[in-house]
């Protein structure tokens, strides 16, 4: 979010620093599988929707301009993703997801089983059904990380590595800057963005909700030739196929504070859902495996706007759905610092808390 967010400010003619207590996408958003799950990894229609449908309608345009920019080519693939329904009640789940899509007019195929297994034959015998998203696709996270760095660099953003923010500064009602360890750094805008460690910084004005982590654990194994194609996703957990022959079986979803080890039941737990949906996994070369912090919030949508204070914005709290709303969080906080409105409604995004109209 970061990278993300100074891309653009650099674009608008401010200067950026990213201060940074690590490397540049070295944690939740390395770890992440990369899916663009607009529609797969969202319960209902309303503002949330519609913020995740326009980043992923950007990501095509955003992945060919960060190739220009950048020379990484994030491995943006559009071969969908096959919601897949493991019994019954899973089967009367997908239809009535599919209800809302389709009524919000976005593109849905309901598939019985041998429709899913003809488009995907390493799934189960035993599934119900699946719903199949075309416009759901995928990048590669690491990739993404390292364009956007190299983008930003190109821009003449400075990048200040292993600089940790301690405090917000202010001055009256405006934020002026922040402190690091080895200093303090005044700015005309300060954007929060430290995921799930956002929270951590001092002289934050009272948000809407909490940030914190939420762990998640990720299984690589390699299969030659590639397995599948398209990304499976079940409402336990996912399989997503890189067109090498990666494959990535994710995900835990854990409270365990800043703890990121890899542990022997999530390992179970995930390749136990990965093989439930497609047995011939069960033959793959482990590679690696990983965990990372997801910046939760209590009520799953991010910390995305102004204030409270002048010249402070937030770009944080994104949840499972970072990667996903990478562009379109860009393209607004640098809208907001310009003075514009953007083109959706943020209002329940809002940093502050928001104010009931009746009292
Ligand atoms: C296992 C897993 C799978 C996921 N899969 C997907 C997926 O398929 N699709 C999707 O869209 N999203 C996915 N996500 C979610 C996504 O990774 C996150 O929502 C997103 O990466 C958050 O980006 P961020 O920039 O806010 O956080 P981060 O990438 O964590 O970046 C925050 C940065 O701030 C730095 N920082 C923090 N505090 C300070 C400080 N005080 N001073 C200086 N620097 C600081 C950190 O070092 C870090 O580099 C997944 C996450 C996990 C863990």
């Amino acid at each position: 979010m970061g990278t993300a967010c100074a891309l653009r400010l650099l674009q608008a003619g401010y200067a950026v620093t990213l201060l940074e207590k690590s490397l540049p996408g070295a944690e939740s958003s390395a770890a992440a599988a990369g899916i663009l799950g607009a529609q797969s990894e969202v319960s209902s229609a309303g503002p949330f929707l519609e913020l995740c449908v326009a980043s992923r309608a950007l990501f095509r345009d955003f992945a060919a301009e960060l190739r220009d920019l950048s020379r990484v080519d994030i491995s943006y693939e559009d071969s969908g993703v096959l919601e897949v329904a493991l019994d019954p009640a899973e089967g009367r789940l997908a239809a009535g997801r599919a209800e809302w899509m389709l009524d919000r007019g976005l593109n849905v195929e309901i598939l019985d089983r041998d429709e899913a297994r003809k488009l995907e034959p390493a799934l189960s015998e035993s599934i119900v059904g699946a719903n199949f998203y075309a416009d759901d696709h995928q990048v590669d996270p690491i990739r993404l990380a390292q364009a956007l760095a190299g983008a930003v660099a190109h821009l003449g953003g400075v990048f200040l590595s292993g600089e940790r923010v301690v405090s917000l500064l202010t001055e009256g009602e405006r934020a002026v800057g922040v402190r690091t360890q080895n200093g303090d750094h005044l700015a005309e805008v300060v954007v929060v963005a430290g995921g799930a460690w956002s929270a951590q910084i001092a002289g934050l004005p009272p948000l809407r909700t909490q940030v914190k982590p939420m762990a998640g654990q990720i299984i690589q194994v390699e299969t030659r030739p590639p397995v599948c194609q398209r990304v499976i996703y079940g409402y336990k957990g996912y399989i997503v196929p890189r067109a090498d022959g990666r494959v990535l079986m994710g995900s835990t979803l854990e409270d365990r504070g800043f703890d990121k080890a890899v542990t022997t039941e999530g390992l179970q737990r995930v390749t136990g859902m990965a093989l439930e949906m497609a047995p011939g996994l069960a033959k793959s070369r482990f590679v690696q495996a990983w965990s990372g912090l997801r910046p939760a919030t209590a009520d799953g949508q991010p910390v995305l706007g102004a204030g409270p204070l002048d010249g402070l914005f937030f770009a944080t709290g994104h949840y499972r759905n970072g990667i996903l709303m990478t562009p379109i969080t860009a393209q607004i906080i640098a809208d907001l610092a310009q003075g514009r409105a953007p083109a959706l409604d943020i209002a329940p995004f809002a940093p502050q808390p928001l104010v009931d109209a009746e009292s």
